[in-house]
């Protein structure tokens, strides 16, 4: 089944593009809690519209999409009541998620507990709000945090608790140049720490690959033949790295025979790509990302086996 926050879906009725990393609900970069702790006011985001969201969900609809995971979990200031009014409204699947995103959001009780209690409470919280994924759970720099990694080890073990899927954010900044510079095997080190802390890496996906500037996908290649997904889950996301770049990987990834192992989606998080702003909407992946991979010489039959058969897999779990 997957879980969807309205009911638990066979995976095979799922017939049409799922997108694995969305955000339909977010504030960010600035949050309630660290604008109050700045002092700053709370800025308004895109999402808060809700009615809007409705709107833009439902016409990713309309572009083929047939369900979509949101990466937001509390301390994003995912709202769960709005993303269910979306899920009823649109007529979108949409999952939710649990966990933390990365040190400078964390609630101050991350540092006090254990990773075995706060495995304990993301399993709880994951079966009392029917999440159905932990993601994104992430690192602010190239290099994990004390914390980050209790965080880490803590949703491995609610993965091997749940057997729900969990996909992750990291620092890759593609051809831009970060100070100090993300070490390239910052994926590589994210699996490490899940897999010591019993995750099933049949459903694990390690984000933002498409944002490491590395032509031949070596990292992508190596973290596949680990059995991992590996999300190129930030495309469109032209100023990190053009689009073309990530076709060219995402070519050598297939070529490797990598194919069971990738994922697409857009990390939509930006009022500016709106349909209703005249951007591309929240489709974009299937709309304008997919066709670039079908010019390139992808064919139908793996562009549906990427957007539908393997985040299938991703998601599906025996119910708990
Ligand atoms: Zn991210
Ligand atoms: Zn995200």
């Amino acid at each position: 089944m997957i879980r969807t926050l309205l009911k638990d879906v066979p995976p095979g009725t799922i017939d049409g593009p799922i997108l694995f990393h969305e955000h339909l609900s977010i504030r960010y970069p600035l949050t309630k809690a660290l604008a109050d702790a700045q002092g700053r006011p709370v800025p308004v985001s895109f999402s808060d519209d809700v009615d809007l969201m409705v709107a833009e969900t439902k016409a990713a609809g309309a572009d083929g999409v047939r369900c979509i995971v949101d990466g937001g979990h509390p301390d994003m200031d995912r709202d769960l009541a709005a993303l269910k009014r979306i899920a009823a409204e649109s007529g979108v699947h949409i999952v939710a998620s649990g966990g933390f995103y990365m040190q400078r959001n964390y609630p101050a009780e991350i540092a006090t507990r254990s990773a075995d209690q706060i495995a304990d409470e993301l399993a709880r919280d994951a079966r009392a709000q029917r999440l159905g994924a932990f993601g994104e759970i992430g690192q602010q720099g190239g290099v994990l945090t004390d914390d980050e990694r209790k965080v880490f080890t803590a949703v491995a073990l609610a993965q091997a608790r749940t057997g729900l899927p969990v996909f992750t954010h990291n620092a890759y900044t593609g051809v831009r140049a970060a100070n100090p510079p993300v070490p390239m095997d910052a994926a590589l080190k994210q699996l490490d720490v899940l897999e010591a802390g019993g995750a099933d890496v049949k459903h694990v996906a390690i984000g933002h690959v498409c944002c490491l500037d590395d032509p031949k996908a070596e990292i992508a290649r190596q973290l596949a033949k680990r059995g991992v997904f590996v999300g190129f889950d930030r495309v469109g996301i032209n100023a990190i790295i053009p689009d073309e770049k990530r076709v060219a990987m995402i070519l050598a990834f297939l070529e490797a025979g990598l194919v069971d192992h990738l994922l697409l989606s857009s990390d939509f998080a930006n009022g500016r790509s709106l349909k209703k702003n005249g951007g591309p909407g929240i489709g974009l992946t299937v709309t304008a990302f997919a066709p670039m991979l079908a010019k390139a010489g992808v064919s139908d039959a793996t562009l549906r086996h990427i957007l539908v058969d393997n985040p299938r897999r991703f998601l599906a779990v025996v119910p708990i």
